[in-house]
């Protein structure tokens, strides 16, 4: 008998249980517990997944074994299931209400996930993300256009370019948004050479609202398409049409391109991006673990923060390759774990040279409580706040095993150290004291980390 007429949450719920049978419970709370049921339309089940990292692992590795469970739930031999990135749900059940919705443009390839939103800002990026923010809302005002968004890999240039596009695109869903890379760009340019179809190009790129490119390092050396860009740039530039490109460094430092090229991208603003500091790293990780359903705690947060500094991306590629590892070698995340993808990502590069007795001498000069008392067995209150202190910053700076931290400080057990950690994080959000005495540490120890 089939159940489809059942709810979904319920038929879900089945498929959850058949999967417990045939899974290890890391998989299943890792991959399947944030999958929501969405809704079954033509016996397809319809999922949503956190993430499209997690869509493609769960089709590539549970792909059959969840096949089979949701025709067990469903009582149907032919059901099927489709997954969708959690930020299309809505999208998706717009389009089934109204399935003859026409489709955007060909030409605005702006991804849908890159949104002033879930852009987090620092004090590294606030500068461009009000320049983009404001060219969105009204493309074309004279000061910044073009606007240069410049800076090195990984820091959100290429988010911000198509966050520009979605906004605009939000605005006036008309509007003719052109968002290419320079390679792209070059490529058309050439294939329309080729092809003798430069009117095609010329109407594609010069009848753009907003024309976003992405990169232009790469128009370095290929004259050609700079003489072409050039005129598009001025036939835009002169009808007040809004242009913004990103590079990977500032316009008069960009050997390879012609001078005019350059005094033209001066008339506008250039705005860079640079790298997170510590407090926004803490902020992106949070941001991104939550986005992919993972729960870490706040020390392997910091822990991630304080050796992970070059880029966002690289923050990004550690929370996944977490999930990945966890899943590869059947492993609960734990802070071994997270200590090994933190090494593999920082490569040749130490995890904190840092002992723990550095962090006691430190603690020690600064609570004036002598190191034997720290590392002894004493109860009195101060004391034993300069341990659980000791404990939580070894913890949180080098990410030190618990039963190592255990070890040293007078041989406790490892739920010891969990509850100094616990407890110091606690007592920092009421009492300034001691959260200026972790931030003074920390401070210092930035230094040598
Ligand atoms: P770039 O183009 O500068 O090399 P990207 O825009 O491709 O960098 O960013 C790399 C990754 O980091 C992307 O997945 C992007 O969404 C993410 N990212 C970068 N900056 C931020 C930020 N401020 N907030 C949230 N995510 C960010
Ligand atoms: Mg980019």
């Amino acid at each position: 008998m089939d159940n489809i007429k059942k709810p979904k949450e319920l038929l879900w719920g089945l498929a959850l249980e058949a999967l417990t049978k045939k899974l290890p419970s890391h998989a299943l709370n890792t991959w399947f517990a944030p999958i929501v049921p969405v809704s079954i339309i033509d016996g397809r089940f319809l999922l949503s997944v956190p993430s499209q990292f997690f869509l493609e692992w769960i089709e590539s590795h549970y792909g059959e074994q969840l096949l089979v469970a949701i025709r067990f739930a469903l009582g149907v031999d032919q059901a099927t299931f489709q997954l969708l990135v959690s930020k299309e749900k809505k999208e998706i059940r717009e389009v089934q209400m109204a399935p003859r919705l026409s489709p955007l443009p060909k030409n605005t390839r702006v991804n849908k996930n890159y949104l002033f939103k879930n852009f987090i800002e620092g004090s590294n990026n606030e500068f461009a993300k009000n320049a983009a923010r404001a060219v969105a809302q009204s493309p074309g005002a004279p000061s910044f256009n073009p606007l240069i968004v410049y800076g090195g890999v990984g820091l959100g240039k290429t988010h911000l370019l198509h966050a520009i596009g979605n906004k605009v695109l939000e605005k006036n869903p008309n509007s003719n948004v052109v968002l290419v890379t320079s390679e792209q760009f070059t490529l058309d340019f050439v294939n329309s050479l080729r092809k003798n179809k430069t009117i095609e190009f010329t109407k594609t790129y010069r009848k753009a609202d907003v024309l976003l490119i992405d990169d232009i390092q790469f128009f370095k050396g290929k004259e050609q398409t700079q003489e072409q860009f050039f005129h598009t740039f001025n036939e835009l530039y002169q009808s007040g049409r809004q242009i913004v490109m990103t590079s990977d460094r500032f316009p008069s430092e960009m050997k390879g391109l012609q001078d005019r090229l350059i005094s033209r991208f001066q008339s506008g603003l250039s705005v860079d991006v640079q790298p997170p500091d510590f407090e926004i790293r803490v902020a992106i990780l949070l941001e991104k673990s939550e986005q992919n359903g993972l729960n870490l705690q706040y020390d392997a947060i910091q822990f991630i923060a304080r050796h992970v500094k070059n880029n966002i991306r690289d923050l990004e590629g550690a929370i996944i390759r977490i999930l990945a590892k966890s899943s590869l070698m059947n492993k609960e995340i734990d802070f071994d774990l997270i200590r090994g993808v933190v090494q593999e990502r920082i490569g040749n590069s130490h995890i904190s040279e840092l002992t723990i007795e550095d962090v006691v001498k430190k603690v020690s000069s600064l609570t004036q409580i002598k190191e034997k008392d720290i590392i002894g067995k004493s109860r009195k209150m101060e004391i034993a706040e300069a341990r659980q202190l000791s404990m939580y910053l070894c913890r949180s700076i080098m990410g030190t095993s618990l039963s190592n931290i255990g070890f040293y400080f007078g041989g406790r057990d490892h739920s010891t150290v969990i509850h100094a950690v616990k407890s110091i994080n606690k007592k920092q959000k009421k009492d300034s004291r001691l959260r200026n005495q972790v931030n003074s540490i920390k401070q210092e120890f930035e230094f040598l980390t």
